[in-house]
């Protein structure tokens, strides 16, 4: 797993090239913010060894296999970690489809894994967990939240934006790395959830595939303007 410091607190986590996590610092430990896929956990551990700080809490932005897939791994790991989802996310978690939906979206969900362990707390959008605050996100999934780190600006985005094959609003998709925009289950949504998260001013986007964008929000501003026109 290749690993990259972003800024004060944040450490970029690459496997494949492709799949990111992030162990972001807070005073005396880490949280990480999704697991990466399957397999995943010893990378992780033995980052947060060299860091020198202990993971408290896991973050979760949404439950595809390649965002939750180590979180059995890593609770049994680390017992005491605090594991902390959406709503929506926590039911995809237990293989429960069943909670209601305003839109039933264009694309049909999939590739949830069932998971064994139990989230230790349901976040809201607003919940303020240590520096990081939820923010609601649905579109390329209905359990999609975004974590921000109101520290430095730094928007967790998971897969709600992309910046593999270039910045783009989640649904508007880039032919050099299409799959996430493909799997996505409502686009409009998804811009909708972009406007949001752009309200908060981000600098830096950290997103689920490709690079860190620094000075970000003149690029998503740009990208956003990009998806109206063609998904608006
Ligand atoms: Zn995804």
């Amino acid at each position: 797993m290749r690993i990259r410091k972003h800024g004060s607190y944040s450490y970029q986590l690459t496997r494949l090239g492709l799949m990111n996590c992030y162990l972001v610092e807070d005073e005396n430990s880490l949280i990480l913010v999704d697991a990466n896929l399957p397999g995943s956990a010893d990378s992780i551990l033995s980052a947060a060894r060299d860091i020198g700080k202990p993971i408290e809490k896991i973050l979760i932005t949404h439950a595809h296999s390649d965002h939750v897939g180590s979180v059995d791994e890593l609770v049994k790991a680390l017992p005491n970690v605090e594991l902390i989802v959406s709503e929506r996310s926590a039911a995809y978690m237990r293989g429960d489809f069943s909670l209601p939906a305003e839109d039933n979206g264009s694309v049909k969900e999939s590739n949830f894994p069932k998971l064994s362990s139990v989230p230790t707390q349901i976040g809201k959008p607003g919940d303020k967990i240590g520096p990081m605050m939820m923010v609601s996100s649905a579109g390329h999934t209905r359990d999609h939240v975004s974590w921000f780190d109101e520290r430095d600006q730094t928007l967790y985005c998971g897969d709600s934006w992309q910046s593999a094959g270039g910045v783009a609003v989640m649904g508007d998709t880039r032919w050099r790395f299409p799959l996430p925009a493909l799997v996505t289950w409502d686009k409009n949504v998804s811009l909708q959830s972009a406007a949001n998260t752009l309200d908060l001013n981000p600098q830096r986007l950290c997103s689920g595939h490709g690079k860190v964008v620094e000075n970000a929000y003149p690029i998503m501003q740009a990208a956003f303007e990009r998806a109206k026109r063609k998904l608006g």
